[in-house]
């Protein structure tokens, strides 16, 4: 067995309320915590930004406190001011660091009188991180402007001052005025009748970390898909997108059967245009969710599965500080495939969960050691790298090995306590093991060692005896594949007819890194691969055809990685692209055009990755073509 860090146990016995130390964050919670946001905003559609005043409630821990430290990135604060019982207001002094590339400016604001609130009137950058404006050309119906916001990881402070750690939870109210026929909504419970009258109000009751707090504005239609849910969307995309989660109040009844009550009211979905960087934000009350998972078929709605499962892990149960990622997003992908698997059968959950687990398994290796740790050593990362493969798939494998060792009956029992126990609270890796030893591993001895959970949490790599699900659909793929690579079975004699979007993508993950070319030709006239509306499929294709050295992809390729900006299903193209030097020509083509569309955090992907393959060019000039 690995040797482990001792930080490992050292910490173990944390209070509820220990305080983790957030390295993406200059807040300082153990001097002064802020407990409630009140927000009034001004989105400015012609300028690219939103003029503001956040108004901030104050816990003060530390009787000696001299000061408040906020978040802040790319922020023009204008005044700063105490705000008395009587509303009467004082003037403070304040200082604005200069900008730390990662960490945005550090705002600390002089206020040795412990005032119950401040006040901070500011102005947001056209190039916010955390927010993309889009002109009325960038969107479907192409009449009004857009805006969103997406404040995970450490985004929030483009938008709005605060103290930008997940540790720190906070109720809010909110006052917005956009211009008219502008409907904007919030991480809050919304109001689908609100009158389209310039101005808006929200209330979020509960307390939330900043990475949840968010805003959208734009041309947007509404329309019920359940007693508690509707779908938010341009009107050009609302009736595909009702059908398309028409099961969402059968996903929220089949996720209260296992986890108990859904704690937050209505749960909205609001469709963004094909910028979003993601598949689905879980904002509290509005998920915010990628048009690239209406196919038609609702062969993608575990995305609302997921998101839907944040609800409790995450946004009820949260990671303390970035480094704890695999405690939101392990347990939300393992909630995510039993919801799948109670609304859509074990054969699609099997499905995913394998797509997952021979991808990880592909990859791991290839990440440095730290990487591979589902907790890790304190590393300098930014904390949009601290999200990985590894906190998804990994954590919920962990997860669904625990499942199997103590038996589903005993495990539902433990995490649903769990969810209980920590409900509003932002918990360490170290917290959530010391509340599962006592409460599965010791209660039930004999079925799992504390050393196999340690190697599990702690250590790189994957355990030896990870479970791995049976899929018959799956085996019968990989006989088919190796049969056509093979040259037994001919490309128009796969059974793909019946083969649904996972099972596409599993026969696509698993072909050679780089096919035969003659291949690729082959199964492209059989299937019509080039092109194909389905974002997930495409995706892969695009990948291995421009790997085998097939450019007739090319044009389609470029179209596909200019229409969609979610960083999951467009940076694997253009990592394709910038293999060869011709490549990585028309690679740098394609995204001089795309980038006024793309979002802040998708140009600074690329753009890294750029800069990453000149670099190994120039170290090493390529070698001639073999042709
Ligand atoms: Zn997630």
């Amino acid at each position: 067995m690995r040797l482990l860090p001792a930080l490992a146990f050292g910490t173990l016995l944390l209070p509820l309320a220990a305080y983790a130390t957030d390295p993406n964050s200059y807040a300082q919670p153990d001097q002064v915590r802020v407990t409630h946001l009140d927000l009034d905003l001004k989105i400015d559609f012609p300028r690219k930004q939103i003029d503001g005043q956040a108004t901030l409630k104050l816990d003060w821990k530390n009787p000696k406190a001299q000061s408040l430290v906020l978040d802040t990135r790319d922020l023009k604060i204008a005044k700063v001011e105490a705000l008395a019982a009587d509303g009467k207001t004082t003037p403070l002094t304040y200082a604005l660091a200069p900008r730390d590339k990662v960490l945005g400016s550090k705002l600390t604001i002089a206020a040795p009188k412990h005032p119950a609130q401040v006040r901070i009137v500011y102005t947001t950058s056209p190039e916010a991180s955390g927010l993309q404006w889009l002109t009325p050309a960038q969107t479907a119906d192409k009449k009004l402007p857009f805006m969103f916001s997406q404040s995970e990881s450490i985004h929030a402070r483009s938008w709005v001052p605060l103290q930008d750690s997940p540790a720190i939870r906070f109720t809010y109210d909110a006052r917005v005025t956009a211009p008219k026929d502008v409907r904007v909504v919030m991480s809050a419970i919304n109001d689908a009748k609100h009158p389209l009258d310039g101005e808006f109000t929200f209330k979020q009751p509960h307390p939330i970390p900043s990475y949840l707090l968010a805003i959208g504005a734009g041309d947007l239609a509404v329309k019920e898909t359940g007693p508690r849910s509707a779908v938010y969307a341009e009107p050009s995309v609302v009736d595909k997108a009702a059908h398309e989660f028409e099961d969402t109040e059968k996903l929220i009844a089949a996720t209260e059967q296992l986890y108990g009550p859904y704690a937050w009211g209505r749960y909205d979905i609001l469709v963004l245009p094909p910028s979003f960087p993601f598949g689905g934000m879980e904002n509290p009350n509005m998920t915010f969710a990628t048009p690239t998972v209406l196919v038609g078929d609702k062969s993608l709605v575990s995305l609302v599965a997921h998101e839907l499962a944040h609800s409790w892990s995450g946004n009820l149960v949260t990671m303390a500080t970035w480094r704890d990622g695999w405690l939101n997003e392990g347990f939300t992908t393992y909630v995510q495939g039993r919801v799948t698997e109670a609304l859509y059968g074990k054969g699609l959950a099997d499905e995913e969960n394998l797509l997952a687990i021979r991808s990880l398994e592909k990859n791991i290796g290839h990440m440095p050691e730290n990487a591979q740790r589902l907790a890790p050593q304190p590393r300098n990362t930014d904390a949009d790298d601290e999200l990985s493969d590894v906190s998804y798939d990994k954590g919920s494998w962990f997860l669904r090995t625990l499942e199997q060792k103590f038996g589903r009956e005993h495990f539902d029992t433990w995490l649903k306590g769990y969810f209980n126990h920590f409900q509003w609270h932002s918990i360490s890796t170290e917290q959530m093991l010391a509340y599962l030893k006592p409460n599965l591993i010791d209660k039930y001895p004999g079925k799992m060692s504390w050393d196999e959970v340690k190697e599990w949490v702690y250590g790189a790599g994957i355990p030896k005896d990870a479970p791995i699900p049976d899929s018959p659909r799956f085996d019968a793929i990989d006989k088919e594949r190796a049969a056509f690579l093979a040259g037994t079975l001919a490309a128009g004699k796969l059974d793909a007819k019946t083969w649904n979007t996972q099972e596409w993508m599993y026969f696509l993950d698993r072909l050679p890194d780089r096919p035969a070319l003659p291949k690729m030709h082959q199964l492209d006239a059989a299937w019509r691969l080039t092109g194909t509306p389905n974002a997930e499929i495409g995706m892969r294709w695009y990948v291995h055809a421009i790997a085998a050295g097939d450019k007739s992809v090319w044009p389609a390729a470029a179209e596909h990685m200019t229409r969609i900006g979610r960083l999951y299903l467009t940076m694997p193209v253009y990592k394709a692209f910038v293999q060869t030097p011709e490549g990585f020509a028309y690679a740098e083509k394609v995204y001089a055009k795309a980038k006024d569309g793309y979002h802040p955090l998708t140009q600074m992907a690329v753009e890294r990755l750029f800069a990453k393959a000149r670099a190994a060019q120039e170290q090493s000039p390529p070698k001639a073509s073999k042709g």
